[in-house]
């Protein structure tokens, strides 16, 4: 049995103040329910703030954006694995979309990144997916295959198994059109079966596997009731910590 995993990128949005306001408000709501994984990904400025809310709700994890592939040294700017270790940060997430279209992130350098996690005993999460050009263009295969191989070159079987996958469709990203369930769990299965073959079967089967792209509360029972969907990373509906909170319980209910 895999643990759905569902995590809130809030990408560059909400201040510290905003931050203490959501955290005590999710809760509220969920009651610190442990059957679920939640992981926050705030910015990093919040990350304190957060560590220190979250206290004991076990249910609560914290997560980074980014990270560098350094481990320290004159890299203005960037922040190392080591500083997030710090913070009581479980998760990074690593080649969101929107780092490799707008800061040119390659999957050499997600690769490096996904070592250089790992090393820190941080948990990556990994973010794969297709283009509307790719996917119209037939590609949809290859893209996920090349990202997948590409990105966990080089990690051992238990490393693979510890990474989460997040398949987030570039077009369904922050553009209210989500994939169809059907369309999601084809892409999941692929991607298990591919980690099947990068390690083996029963490294997949332990695998988590995310659905990312305009996930909200009307559509994530739906989502979430696909076999292979183990989970769910929210841009948009996270922000809301109500919202939030529901596609939390629609995502548990859904594999009750
Ligand atoms: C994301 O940024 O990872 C994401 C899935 O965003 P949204 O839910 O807004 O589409």
């Amino acid at each position: 049995m895999r643990k759905v995993i569902i995590a809130a990128n809030w990408k560059m949005n909400m201040t510290v103040a905003e931050t203490a306001s959501y955290i005590p408000t999710f809760l509220a709501e969920t009651g610190d329910d442990t059957e679920v994984d939640v992981v926050l990904i705030p910015p990093f400025t919040s990350l304190p703030k957060a560590s220190e809310l979250i206290g004991e709700a076990y249910s609560l994890k914290l997560g980074a954006q980014n990270m560098s592939a350094q481990k320290s040294g004159a890299f203005t700017g960037e922040v190392s694995a080591a500083m997030l270790r710090e913070l009581f940060v479980r998760y990074v997430l690593v080649g969101h979309s929107e780092r490799r279209q707008l800061f040119g992130e390659t999957d050499q350098t997600v690769n490096a990144k996904l070592h250089a996690a790992h090393e820190a005993t941080l948990k990556p999460i990994l973010c794969i997916g297709e283009t509307l050009a790719e996917r119209d263009g037939g590609q949809v295969e290859a893209v996920l295959m090349r990202q997948l191989r590409e990105g966990l070159a080089g990690l051992d079987h238990k490393q693979i198994q510890e990474t989460v996958i997040a398949y987030e469709p570039v077009w369904a990203i922050g553009t209210g059109r989500n994939a169809t369930p059907a369309q999601a769990q084809e892409a999941h299965a692929l991607i298990r079966s591919e980690i099947g073959q990068i390690a083996e079967p029963a490294v997949a089967e332990r695998l988590r596997i995310q659905y990312g792209g305009s996930v909200k509360v009307s559509n994530a029972g739906e989502l979430l009731g696909q076999p292979d969907i183990d989970g769910a990373l929210v841009g948009g509906a996270s922000l809301d910590p109500r919202d939030f909170a529901e596609i939390a319980k629609a995502a548990k209910a859904a594999k009750e």
